[in-house]
């Protein structure tokens, strides 16, 4: 177990040579009021850097470059394959680089460096190279409607687009939004996490040596004021929007008064339901898996555990066994699982919900073991026996805590599963073929998994049903996303 943070803290990459200002037709420039903020290391609690704090000015300055690029650049102009041709530019560099993104990603959100070298770059890089390809089959159609008329249809860019992004996959979720609004042909202002805007600060270096022109990518660190000016901006023609939920019905009606294209990607609260035909220790490990991925700052995390009356005392054992042992460290020791949070507000939230358990006489299983003594840590916990209307089954924790429940029935599961405001994933663990798809078609969310958790590629869409949002993020579904559909009919 990787507790000891003397033992195993390694030396932190420099963030010296990095652009640390907003990147605004094609130049690095400071904040029109010169503010910056500092950036910290959750492992450490060390300052790692200063970007500039981009307020409503600057939001507007970067607007007006992207129209600029849009409206008189070339951009759009471009066929599709001659787009994607950037973007494949692009991705080669993440890969040439890749170690650096993953270094830099895991000192600014405190990811486990395994992790970031085997999920987040690559996965970010391939986002590129996929929308890259991708963009080579955006074509209209034509539409048989008479003898006497010529109907056919194009598929345009929107325009400018504004990238919101959140602060727990920053590298990721940027791509899913960056890579498919540039192979459709729009332009875009990229507004990241406040607390974690590093990688996208190099991304940005690297779309620009890739051959991006001026004014096509434009990023605004900052905070929430770059955020909503973004979204008020008439100049701005959709915004794609992943965050909280609370943030993002901020989003869809700001954006709504300008009757702007929104994409809201949301929060979630997923349930993983194990029927007692699962195979039991396969089942124990997927559903720790579900909850302690990037310390459990995963939208899809299966933070609610429905287990089959039957075999329900048996995967609590199983879990309380093991969960103690996942391994929580430092990020950059290569044994983590488990890192530190991204920042102190994210422990406060998940201490507040686990003491809302203990205080209604839940048993927090896991919560007293030993951390690291610097950093923002929280102990990997099991909530076994909750009520499913208690507030930490409702809501959103955000961190590597599971809240475990009973059933009988697969009526029953279905109806918990599908029982809070949120609907973006689900999954469930069983032997039974039928079973498993009639429980997949059932579960009100944009992804299901079965016998597993948590898969993901980039050709597999995912997103919201409820007040997890609206919107598809990857595949060809994430493409769609960025493109109108104009008929154009001839008279012949
Ligand atoms: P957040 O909503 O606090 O912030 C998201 C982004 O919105 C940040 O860039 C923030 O600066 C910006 N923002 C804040 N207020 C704004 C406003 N009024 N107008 C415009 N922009 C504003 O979310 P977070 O804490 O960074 O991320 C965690 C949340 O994101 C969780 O709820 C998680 O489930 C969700 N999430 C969803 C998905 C998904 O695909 N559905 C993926 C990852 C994270």
């Amino acid at each position: 177990m990787a507790t000891e943070t003397a033992a195993t803290l390694t030396e932190r990459p420099s963030t010296d040579g990095l652009h640390q200002q907003l990147f605004i037709d094609g130049e690095w420039e400071p904040a029109a009021d010169g503010g910056t903020y500092e950036i910290t290391d959750p492992g450490t609690g060390a300052t790692i850097g200063a970007v500039a704090r981009g307020g409503e000015q600057d939001a507007a300055r970067a607007v007006a470059a992207a129209r600029r690029a849009f409206d008189e650049g070339g951009w759009p102009l471009l066929t599709p394959r001659e787009r994607g041709r950037i973007l494949l530019a692009a991705a080669a560099l993440m890969r040439e680089h890749a170690e650096e993104l993953a270094q830099l990603e895991s000192l600014d959100v405190g990811k486990p460096i395994t992790f970031s070298r085997i999920v987040d770059a690559p996965t970010a890089a391939e986002t590129f190279e996929y929308y890259g390809s991708l963009a080579a089959g955006i074509e209209g159609a034509a539409r048989p409607v008479g003898a006497d008329t010529l109907s056919y249809t194009r598929r345009e860019p929107y325009g400018v687009v504004a990238a919101i992004t959140p602060f727990n996959f920053p590298m990721i979720l940027s791509a899913t939004k960056v890579a498919p609004a540039l192979a459709a042909g729009n332009t875009v202002v990229h507004k990241p996490a406040e607390e974690t805007p590093m990688s996208a600060l190099r991304v940005a270096e690297l779309l620009q040596e890739a051959g991006v022109p001026a004014g096509v990518y434009n990023l605004v660190t900052g905070g929430p004021e770059a955020g909503a000016a973004l979204v008020r901006d008439r100049r701005v023609d959709m915004v794609a929007f992943t965050g909280s939920t609370a943030v993002g019905r901020e989003v869809a009606r700001l954006g709504g008064e300008t009757l702007k294209r929104v994409m809201v990607e949301l929060g979630g609260k997923s349930a993983n339901i194990v029927f007692a035909d699962a195979d039991l220790e396969g089942a124990i490990q997927t559903a720790i898996q579900a909850v302690v991925f990037n310390t459990g700052q995963f939208c899809l995390a299966g933070s609610r555990l429905l287990i089959q009356r039957p075999i329900y005392d048996q995967v609590v054992a199983g879990i309380s066994a093991a969960l103690p042992h996942v391994p929580v460290g430092d990020p950059f020791a290569p044994d983590t699982v488990i890192g530190p949070m991204a920042g102190p507000k994210h422990v406060a939230k998940v201490n507040s919900f686990v003491d809302a358990a203990i205080a209604e006489g839940v048993e927090a299983v896991g919560r007293d073991r030993e951390l690291p003594s610097e950093g923002q840590y929280v102990a990997p916990t099991l909530l076994p026996g909750v009520s499913p209307s208690a507030s930490y089954v409702q809501q959103e924790i955000f961190g590597p805590v599971i809240a475990a429940m009973p059933f009988d029935t697969e009526e029953e599961a279905v109806a918990l599963a599908n029982s809070t405001d949120y609907g973006l994933a689900a999954g469930l663990q069983t032997a039974d073929l039928r079973r498993a798809h009639r429980t997949a078609a059932a579960l009100r969310a944009g992804i299901v998994w079965v016998n597993t958790w948590g898969r993901m590629d980039v050709a597999v869409p995912f997103g919201g049903y409820n007040q997890s949002g609206y919107g598809r993020e990857n595949g060809p579904e994430g493409l769609d996303e960025y493109l109108h559909t104009k008929s154009i009919v001839v008279a012949l």
